[in-house]
């Protein structure tokens, strides 16, 4: 692995493809556990979780339904951006027990959104599965209940992550070069 333009921008690996693999598989062994008996239902949220959900479901033991949602800005407020509407549950998720699956938390307030969203269909359960959690930039009480990896509140790329739309392809994790950011 070596350093990477993305854009107009220059990225240094952060983690090679063998390693986010390892804890893909354990996260989903995690799953396997403790939902492999229970017929979960996946709501990935593209664009970002969709490299992540294919390898995670691939270990995954047990019947299941996957169904992507995406979450689109609200418009018409003055909203910074916070306030968005969860778009494509086709699922009926009453009484399911689903597992929302991202890419990424950060501030966490997409993710408490998207749960209060949820929660009003009344699933039997919610689980939050993330590939990455940056704990120094939660904002707000999150319960993340499978996490791959703990990360520095720095910016990412790769595995499905992009910088400005680019970038998804890259197998590995790369992180904004120090000069940079
Ligand atoms: P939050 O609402 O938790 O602040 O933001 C979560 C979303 O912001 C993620 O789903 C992701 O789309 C984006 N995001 C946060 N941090 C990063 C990062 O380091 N790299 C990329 N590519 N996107 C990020
Ligand atoms: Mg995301």
């Amino acid at each position: 692995m070596t350093k990477v333009i993305v854009k107009d921008k220059a990225f240094v690996p952060f983690l090679p493809e063998a390693a986010v693999q390892k804890e893909v598989a354990r996260v989903a062994r995690e799953l396997t556990r403790d939902l492999g008996d229970k017929s979960p239902l996946f709501l990935p949220v593209l664009n970002g979780a969709f490299m992540f959900t294919a390898d995670l479901l691939r270990h995954f033991e047990g019947a299941c339904e996957v169904c992507f949602i995406k979450l689109a800005s609200y418009a018409g407020t003055q909203s910074t951006g916070a306030v968005r509407e969860v778009i494509g549950l086709a699922a009926d998720i009453t009484g399911r027990h689903v597992v929302i699956v991202e890419d990424i938390v950060d501030s966490g307030l997409t993710m408490a959104h998207t749960i209060a969203t949820l929660r009003k269909h009344n699933p039997a359960s919610i689980s939050v599965c993330t590939l990455m959690l940056k704990p120094a930039a939660l904002h707000v009480e999150v319960p993340i209940d499978y996490c791959c990896m703990e990360i520095p509140n720095d910016f990412i790329v790769g595995y499905g992550l992009d910088y400005d739309g680019f970038g998804r392809n890259l197998r590995e994790i790369y992180v904004l070069a120090p000069q940079e950011a």
